[in-house]
């Protein structure tokens, strides 16, 4: 039986009225027909501003997914965390928008997050998406090791001194910054540019933290060449570490343009991979300190295994664990109860410009296997616990 099992502690901050809403919608969303049907409608009707659907997407999906409008809106949902030893990770959930105007905003957005999170124990990690700082196009040119225009020079300029801006301030903050990751074909251009970032402000700790997806092949190796580079330069290195969320895309780009698949041939593989990231970390404590984002419970309890193993406490300030808010509580309270490191992704934003994070989020639900499943066979049961009380 599962450690994760208690359901009491899972959803202690939902009410029942909320659990069954909860229950409602993954029913709904479990279904990949109506869900694809209902992504369509969500996204025009919102996009023509019909009302009534941003009202109706308020109380469902984005209550479910989202800690609010604003950051200071959002504050009611990290204090009741807190409560739980669960920490909140703000993430600024507008995607899809490709202006600089736009990515200015983002920038500094994340930097009022650094601000906001300084000596706050409730807010431990800042995070950003590189496609928030940058026209998804231009980092795959750089990637691709295009000749850029002179106003494309100058555009990738701007980009690096975002990165540069934010990790500077949240190294004077001492606040940890994450940055996310994306597609395969502009990740490298990505890393590039954090370990640029590491290599300056990770001297004394690690400020400054990449994310590595574990369903690619080679990410091993790149690891090691990491720590390498981090031993040579006297730098620390920071991970999140995810299974990685494109798979589709990745392996429909690879077929189509006749490269080999990045992806790792199976689940099962990608598990292995998981694992040995887990193993890296453990081996190199001294220099690699990591997150582990997933709402696998196997995975989860394979980390508090192996920190039991190395003599590591709980709360070990190296290692740390998160899930996404409304999703997998039965871990990240668990955790918490037994005061782990835990967090949750927090997203906030206006709803309609939330609205493509949480589309993500419905598509995820009905394509990760079993993990809708997962969540309704707990909201159930706790909806019968109660009842029998
Ligand atoms: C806090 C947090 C932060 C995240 N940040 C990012 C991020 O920055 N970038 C990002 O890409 N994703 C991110 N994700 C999403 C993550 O990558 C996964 O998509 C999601 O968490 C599901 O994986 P899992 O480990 O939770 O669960 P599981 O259900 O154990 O794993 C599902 C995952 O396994 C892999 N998989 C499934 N089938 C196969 C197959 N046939 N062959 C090979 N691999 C397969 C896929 O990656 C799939 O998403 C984040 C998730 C969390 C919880």
């Amino acid at each position: 039986m599962s450690i994760f099992n208690d359901t009491q502690i899972a959803f202690q901050d939902k009410s029942t009225e909320q659990l069954k809403k909860a229950y409602w919608m993954f029913k709904t969303i479990e279904q990949p027909v109506i869900t694809d049907l209902g992504i369509k409608i969500l996204n025009f009707t919102v996009h023509n501003k019909f009302p009534f659907v941003e009202g109706i997407v308020r109380k469902t999906l984005f209550e479910q997914f989202v800690g609010g409008e604003t950051r200071e809106k959002s504050m009611e949902v990290v204090k009741q965390l807190f409560k739980s030893h669960i920490g909140s990770i703000f993430d600024y959930a507008i995607e899809g928008k490709e202006d600089e105007v736009t990515f200015n905003h983002t920038c500094e957005e994340i930097k009022q997050n650094i601000k906001f999170a300084q000596g706050n124990p409730a807010i431990p990690f800042v995070v950003f998406k590189p496609t928030g700082f940058g026209r998804f196009k231009l980092y795959q040119e750089v990637q691709a090791g295009a000749a850029l225009t002179t106003s494309e020079k100058e555009e990738w300029s701007r980009v690096r001194n975002r990165y540069y801006e934010v990790c500077k301030l949240a190294h004077e903050r001492n606040v940890v910054i994450m940055i996310d990751a994306e597609e395969s074909w502009i990740q490298t251009a990505v890393d590039d540019l954090v370990n640029e970032m590491m290599a300056e402000f990770n001297k004394e700790k690690a400020i400054v933290w990449n994310t590595i997806q574990m369903y690619r092949t080679g990410r091993l190796e790149y690891m090691a060449e990491d720590l390498k580079r981090a031993e040579n330069g006297n730098y620390f290195i920071g991970y999140k570490f995810v299974r990685g969320a494109y798979m589709e895309k990745e392996r429909e780009r690879a077929a189509e343009m006749k490269y080999p698949d990045p992806i790792q041939p199976t689940k099962e593989a990608t598990d292995q991979n998981f694992n040995a990231a887990i193993d890296f970390v453990m081996a190199h404590l001294d220099k690699v300190a990591a997150f582990f984002g997933t709402h696998n419970e196997k995975s989860t309890e394979l980390v508090m295994d192996k920190m039991k193993e190395k003599g590591l406490v709980n709360d070990d300030p190296r290692i740390h664990f998160g899930q996404l808010y409304g999703m997998s509580d039965n871990i990240t309270y668990f955790l918490g109860a037994q005061k782990y490191n835990a967090s949750k992704y927090l997203p906030y934003g206006p709803v309609k410009d939330v609205v493509p994070y949480l589309t993500r989020r419905a598509q995820e639900n009905t394509s990760v296997a079993g993990q809708t499943g997962r969540e309704l066979i707990l909201i159930s049961k706790e909806l019968q616990r109660r009842k029998n009380r």
